[in-house]
């Protein structure tokens, strides 16, 4: 089968392991990851202007406004190690994120090839992201910012699967399992789509 370009996104809900798992996938196919939460979290503990923006937002559950976050995944997909692919993680998260992405791509005439979905339980999720905090100490997953983020998940974020399911490129993979088997279910799945290392 011929090679098709990785252009990836992975979503899934908070503890789904979206963020390991895109981690694991983009090493493996040699592309970057962009995790529009990791660019976020290093500005605040950089303490830059963009971090001071978006601090109270982020620690709160609540999105940051479309404009800033496409503005940064835009500069960042223009970079050149991201010219011949790379993995969305966190972005987009909502269908206005969704046409701003598209504007971006189809000018570049290279749309997404492939969206994973990792689906996982809401008491699985639930469970992994109390372990999570008690790990990690992430600001916001506190009880009231978990919330609040599962929710915009739900309202806002699953919408977008319904987009990218009726262009054909949603797979859809059980997450749970050992991190090696799931990383092996995403692997079969991109390579029956001809995206391999
Ligand atoms: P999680 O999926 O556990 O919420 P992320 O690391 O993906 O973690 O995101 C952390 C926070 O960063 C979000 O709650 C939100 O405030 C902000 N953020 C990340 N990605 C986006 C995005 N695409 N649009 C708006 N806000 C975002």
């Amino acid at each position: 089968m011929t090679q098709t370009p990785a252009r990836l996104l992975i979503i899934g809900p908070q503890g789904s392991g979206k963020g390991t798992q895109g981690a694991r996938i983009a090493d493996l196919l040699g592309i970057p990851t962009i995790s529009t939460g990791d660019v976020f979290r290093a500005n605040v503990k950089d303490g830059t202007e963009l971090g001071l923006k978006v601090k109270a937002l982020i620690d709160a559950g609540d999105l940051v406004p479309d404009d800033l976050t496409s503005e940064i995944v835009r500069d960042r997909l223009a970079q050149e190690d991201a010219a011949e692919g790379f993995l969305l993680d966190g972005y987009p998260r909502n269908l206005g994120q969704v046409g701003d992405l598209d504007v971006f791509l189809d000018g570049r005439g290279e749309p997404l090839t492939a969206v994973i979905e990792l689906s996982v339980p809401r008491d699985e999720s639930i469970a992994r992201l109390s372990r999570r905090a008690a790990e990690q100490g992430r600001a916001d997953d506190n009880e009231e910012s978990i919330a609040k983020r599962l929710s915009i998940y739900e309202s806002e974020t699953a919408p977008i699967l319904d987009v990218y399911r009726e262009r054909g490129i949603v797979d859809e993979i059980d997450g749970v399992g050992s991190l090696d088997e799931i990383t092996e279910r995403i692997t079969v799945a991109l390579a029956a789509r001809g995206i391999t290392a």
